[in-house]
């Protein structure tokens, strides 16, 4: 690795050449590139779109790079916004899509500090430094990245290493691996992320620098990380990328909680349950059905909650806020309390937002009711917006070995009610899926409708 080369030379092709066709991205990227390079810019398609279509799997959407300033850009189209303040880049609206645009940039972190540049030990703070197309290709983070397409000219500019590296299928940071995770250590997540899904071959540094600076994840804010981990998590590998966080030894840096319970489970019956929670989640994205990330919540922090619940059941809680006196608890609030806890204090390293951490306490509030045999717990579970959900995990528990069902005739009803649901869900899109929302953001919150019972549908399938 060429530590502190800052221009490296790029390689310059035909793009048809390299198989890139216009035809294979989006209009509206398309209209984006051809007015800003009307307007006399420089503009490219660059990031994940040109290099998930050289790899071949399906983009994504399409970022955009320009020597354009981000005024220059908003001048120019009527429906845009700029956003960020890490960086100022430019989101156009059209055709139901958003563009990101984002002006040519310099790697500010090597070498005397650039204006506008603060380092803290040796993460950068800021890097709102305009640069040329060079600079800016020396910038990214894997070589995969840093090919920029243009489609009017049939040009790839590219840097040096990037088509060869997307041929072998390697990853490989732009520049010495441990210094570019420690400027970003969000890096080591997309270095994960992108191992597990195009399914990437880590060039020697590059995977082996992960588990030395993880670490360094702790510094950064919680919320940024849960971003990172929507993505990871719901891009349809999350399976692989269990297996790639611990193995890499950052899924400890991230669910501290989580880890503690693993490292007791003599067994391996969470792990074998997570695993299959994750293989589950990975199918409905893959069969483009709702899924919502408080299903994976739910299932990393079954353990935890299960724990500390027991702990309150075994010890009560202050009867009075201060108060010596102490009461017992209901199981139920004994759930809700241990949801509270383990959520507070999973906010340390990665932050869910609250609205994900009432549907967690949802599902893993309704568990109970799956192994009593009262009339009243099956009638609640049956009419409740989450019983897929919480059946759903409930089933895995089960063939992980983790729960048992009660004994007891309204389990036929169960059955029932989840069977017609799931042949809803292959009917299409919709259902209910216990899942809810890709990737939960905003305002595209999905609430589950109620279980509606439906006339029976001919007979059980
Ligand atoms: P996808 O959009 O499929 O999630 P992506 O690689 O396009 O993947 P974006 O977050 O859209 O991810 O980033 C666009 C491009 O910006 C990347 O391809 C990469 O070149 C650059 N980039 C993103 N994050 C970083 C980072 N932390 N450090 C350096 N470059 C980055
Ligand atoms: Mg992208």
């Amino acid at each position: 690795m060429s530590g502190g080369a800052r221009r490296a030379p790029l390689h310059r092709d035909r793009a048809s050449q390299a198989g890139l066709e216009p035809a294979g991205i989006c209009r509206h990227a398309l209209d984006v590139v051809g007015r800003l390079q009307r307007a006399g810019h420089e503009s490219y398609i660059v990031g994940g779109g040109v290099r998930d279509l050289l790899l071949g799997e399906t983009p994504k959407d399409f970022d955009v790079a320009t020597d354009a300033r981000p005024e220059q850009v908003r001048a120019l189209f009527p429906k845009c916004r700029l956003i960020g303040r890490r960086f100022r880049i430019v989101h156009i609206y059209g055709g139901g899509k958003i563009t990101e645009v984002a002006t040519f940039r310099a790697d500010t972190s090597g070498g005397a500090p650039a204006a506008g540049f603060r380092a803290d030990a040796g993460r950068i703070v800021r890097d709102n430094v305009y640069g040329s197309l060079e600079e800016d290709a020396m910038r990214r983070d894997f070589t995969i990245n840093s090919i920029y397409y243009d489609p009017f000219g049939d040009r790839l500019v590219s840097h040096e290493r990037a088509l060869d590296d997307v041929r072998s299928r390697c990853l490989r940071t732009i520049g010495d691996a441990a210094r570019r995770y420690r400027e970003d250590p969000v890096r080591m997540l997309r270095a994960v992320r992108f191992l597990a899904r195009p399914g990437l071959a880590a060039e020697r540094d590059t995977g082996a620098q992960i588990a030395r600076n993880g670490a360094l994840l702790g510094a950064v804010p919680p919320a940024r990380l849960f971003d990172q981990l929507l993505k990871l998590f719901h891009g349809g590998a999350a399976l692989k990328v269990y297996q790639l966080l611990r193995e890499h030894r950052l899924f400890g840096v991230l669910f501290p909680q989580t880890m503690q319970a693993l490292e007791h489970d003599a067994h391996g019956d969470f792990d074998d349950f997570l695993q299959r929670l994750l293989a589950c989640t990975d199918e409905r994205v893959n069969r483009g059905l709702p899924s919502t990330p408080a299903f994976v919540l739910a299932g990393l922090w079954w353990l935890p909650v299960r724990d500390a619940a027991a702990r309150l059941r075994a010890h009560g809680v202050p009867a009075e806020e201060g108060g010596s006196r102490v009461r017992g608890v209901s199981e139920e609030e004994a759930v809700q309390r241990a949801v509270r806890d383990v959520a507070r204090e999973q906010g340390r390293s990665v932050s869910a937002p609250m609205r994900l951490v009432a549907i967690v306490r949802e599902i893993l509030v309704l568990q109970r009711l799956f192994t009593s045999s009262r009339k009243k717990d099956l009638s609640r579970l049956l009419t409740h917006p989450r019983f897929r959900a919480a059946c759903n995990f409930f089933t895995l528990l089960e063939q992980a070995g983790l729960a048992d069902r009660a004994d007891c005739p309204g389990w036929a009803r169960i059955e029932d009610l989840e069977r017609k649901s799931r042949r809803r869900d292959s009917g299409g899109r919709g259902g209910h899926g216990g899942h809810g929302g890709r990737g939960g953001r905003g305002k595209g919150r999905r609430r589950n409708a109620p279980r509606r019972r439906r006339k029976p549908a001919g007979g059980a399938a």
